[in-house]
C-alpha cells in the first residue's frame, strides 16, 4: 500500500455513481449498511443517463404478463421472463419514491408521468437521495482494482483520487460494481467514462461474463456531434451524396442499411417529417438535441446534414458480468453487479434493452445488488483487519518494458475503435474478419501486459485501455464462437439462426480467453 493512500472502511463499496450505482447505494444504506460510493467523474452528471431522457419499462399491473410475453418474443430465446417480470414490478414500486427529489411532469389529468424522466434532473435527484440516505460519495475517484481476501472473496477496492492526487483504498465486506458498459471510446453521448473498467476488475477476481458477442448496437448522430438522441431520428429521411433517398426498412435492418450506404460514401438526413406538435416541444423534452444544430448553424427541419453511426459497445449492447443469484452476485463471493456492468440478456435477450428495459434493469438490479451487499456485510461483520491483496494486473503492474508513450497510447485507442466499431467489421461479421481482428487485439493485449506501469494519474488512461482491450477480446471471441446470426449479432458467413445455439455464451479469462455454453444457468428467479 502506498504510504500516502487515503484509507476508508465501509460495509458496502459501490463503484460507479450512475443510475445503477446510486440506486444500489441508496438501497444498501436503507438496509442499514455504511456505504461509500466511488465515482470516476462527478456523481449526478456522469454516466449515460445524465445526458439522456430515460424511458422506463412502466407497465400497470393488469398488463404485465402481456408486455413481458411481447418483449420475450423479440428476445431470440435468450431472455428469462421471470427476471423481466421482476424489473417491471420493481420499476413500478420505485420511481414514485423519487417524489421528494424529482419534479414529475403532469399529464392532462394532473397525474404524474413516471415512465420517461429528464436525465440531468433524474441524476441530480439520485445524488441528493443517496446523500440523504447517508451515502458517502467520493467524486473524481476512479476505482482501479479490487482487493481480495485469501479465500477469494472480494474485500474492497483501490483507486486514485484525482483532485487530492492520492491513491485511495476502501475496505468493505461487499462491493457493487456499477461502472456502466464499455463504449470502446466511441463518440456516444455521455459515454466518456464508460471504458469497461469494472469488467476487467471483476475478471481479475475470477468473475465470468455473458452475452459479450452482442455489441453491434449503433445510433445515428450528426457527423460532427455525439448527439445520439434516437427519438428525433425516428422521423428522419436519408439521402446519399447524389441526393437519392435511401429506402430505410424498420428495426435492426435500418442500421445495416445506413452502414452499407456509409461504407459507400457520405449520408445526409433531414428531420422535415417531424410533426409540428413534436417540434414545438422538442426544446423542452430534449433540450440538448437542438444545441448541436444551433452551434453548427444548421436547421435540421429544412436543411440536409451529414450523419454518422455511433457504436455503443456494451452500453446499449447486451454483454456484461454474469449474474449468479437473485441478489445479482457475480460468480465471485462478495462481488455484485448492476446496470450496464452486468449482462442484460436476462431481460433483453439478443436485442438491445435500450428505450425501456435497460433503465428499469439499472434501477432494479442496483437495488437488489445494494440490498444483497448490505445483507452480506451484516452476515460477515467487518473484515477490515484481515489481510487483503490488490489484484489488478494489466496496465497497473505489468512487465518490465518501458511505459507506453503518448503516441503508442493513442495508437492503441485507434486500434480499439477500429476493431470494435468499424461498420464493416462489427455489423457484417465473418469468421475471417473476426479472426483477423482478434490477432491484432491479442497482440495489443500482450503489449500492454509487457509495459511498465506509470504511477498516479498517468496510470488511469492505461488502465482504461487495458479494460477496453479485455472487453474487445471477450466480445470478438464470443462472436466467433456464436457461429450463427441472432439478434444484433449478424454474421455474413452464418446468416441463419441455429436452434442448437439458443443458449448464452460465457466468457472468462484474461491472457487466455475461454468461451463456454451456459448450460446450467443458476439465474431463474420465479
Ligand atoms: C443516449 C442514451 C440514451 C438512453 N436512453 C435509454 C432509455 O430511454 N431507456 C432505457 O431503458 N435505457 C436507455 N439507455 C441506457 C441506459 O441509460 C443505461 O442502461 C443506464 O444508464 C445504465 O446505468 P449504469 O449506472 O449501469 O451506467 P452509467 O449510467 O453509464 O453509469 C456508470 C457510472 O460508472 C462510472 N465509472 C466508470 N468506471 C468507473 C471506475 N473505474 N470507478 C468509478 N466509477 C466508474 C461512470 O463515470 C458512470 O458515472 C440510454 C443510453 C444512452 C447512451
Amino acid at each position: 500500500m502506498e504510504r500516502d493512500a487515503l484509507i476508508y472502511e465501509a460495509d458496502v463499496l459501490v463503484i460507479g455513481g450512475g443510475l445503477a450505482g446510486t440506486w444500489a447505494a441508496v438501497a444498501a444504506a436503507r438496509a442499514g449498511a455504511t456505504v461509500i460510493l466511488a465515482e470516476k467523474g462527478y456523481c449526478g452528471t456522469s454516466g449515460v443517463t445524465a445526458s439522456a431522457g430515460p424511458g422506463h419499462w412502466w407497465v400497470p399491473p393488469g398488463k404485465r404478463a402481456e408486455a413481458v410475453a411481447a418483449r420475450n418474443a423479440r428476445a431470440f430465446g435468450l431472455a428469462d421472463t421471470s427476471w423481466m417480470a421482476r424489473i417491471v414490478e420493481t420499476t413500478w414500486e420505485s420511481i414514485p419514491r423519487l417524489a421528494g427529489y424529482y419534479r414529475f411532469s403532469l399529464d392532462d389529468g394532473g397525474a404524474p408521468r413516471h415512465r420517461a424522466l429528464r436525465g440531468p434532473e433524474y441524476m441530480r435527484a439520485m445524488r441528493r437521495y443517496a446523500e440523504d440516505s447517508g451515502v458517502a460519495i467520493l467524486d473524481q475517484s476512479p476505482a482501479l482494482e479490487l482487493l481480495r481476501h485469501a479465500d477469494g472473496s472480494v474485500a474492497g477496492a483501490a483507486g486514485y483520487a484525482r483532485q487530492r492526487r492520492r491513491p485511495w483504498q476502501v475496505r468493505a465486506a461487499a462491493v457493487v460494481l456499477a461502472s456502466g458498459g464499455c463504449a470502446f471510446a466511441s463518440h456516444l453521448l455521455g459515454s466518456r467514462t464508460n471504458t469497461g473498467d469494472g469488467l476487467l476488475m471483476a475478471a481479475e477476481a475470477g468473475a465470468r461474463l455473458s452475452g459479450m458477442e452482442f455489441t453491434s448496437y449503433y445510433t445515428v448522430a450528426p457527423a460532427w456531434s455525439s448527439m445520439t438522441r434516437s427519438m428525433s431520428f425516428a422521423f428522419a429521411r436519408y439521402f446519399d451524396a447524389a441526393g437519392r433517398e435511401l429506402p430505410i426498412p424498420p428495426g435492426q435492418d435500418a442500421t445495416r442499411t445506413l452502414a452499407r450506404a456509409l461504407l459507400d460514401g457520405p449520408v445526409f438526413a433531414t428531420l422535415e417529417r417531424m410533426p409540428a406538435e413534436i417540434r414545438a416541444v422538442l426544446s423542452r423534452i430534449s433540450p440538448n438535441f437542438l444545441l448541436a444544430f444551433d452551434r453548427a448553424g444548421v436547421d435540421p427541419f429544412t436543411q440536409r446534414f451529414e450523419i454518422a453511426l455511433r457504436g455503443e459497445g456494451t452500453v446499449r449492447g447486451i454483454g456484461g458480468l454474469r449474474i449468479a443469484d437473485r441478489a445479482c452476485q457475480t460468480d465471485v463471493p462478495g462481488l455484485f453487479a448492476a446496470g450496464d456492468a452486468a449482462t442484460r440478456e436476462l431481460i433483453a435477450g439478443a436485442t438491445s434493452g435500450g428505450g425501456a428495459q435497460n433503465s428499469s434493469w439499472a434501477l432494479s438490479s442496483g437495488q437488489w445488488a445494494g440490498e444483497g451487499a448490505a445483507q452480506r456485510a451484516r452476515m460477515l461483520g467487518r473484515r477490515a483487519n484481515r489481510r487483503v491483496e490488490r489484484i489488478g494486473g494489466a496496465g497497473l503492474r505489468s512487465g518490465a518494458a518501458r511505459a507506453a508513450s503518448e503516441q503508442e497510447t493513442a495508437a492503441l485507442i485507434d486500434l480499439i475503435r477500429d476493431e470494435n466499431l468499424a461498420y464493416d467489421k462489427n455489423l457484417f461479421r465473418s469468421e475471417e474478419k473476426l479472426t483477423r481482428s482478434l490477432a491484432k487485439l491479442d497482440g495489443a493485449w500482450s503489449e500492454i501486459r509487457s509495459r511498465s506501469a506509470p504511477s498516479g494519474a498517468a496510470s488511469l488512461r492505461l488502465r482504461e485501455i487495458a479494460a477496453m482491450l479485455a472487453a474487445s477480446r471477450w466480445s470478438g471471441r464470443a462472436a466467433l464462437a456464436r457461429g450463427e446470426s441472432r439478434g444484433m449479432h449478424q454474421r455474413t458467413d452464418r446468416p441463419a439462426t441455429e436452434p442448437a445455439l439458443a443458449h448464452r455464451l460465457i466468457a472468462s479469462g484474461l491472457d487466455r480467453v475461454e468461451i463456454a455454453a451456459d448450460v446450467a444457468p443458476q439465474t431463474k428467479v420465479a
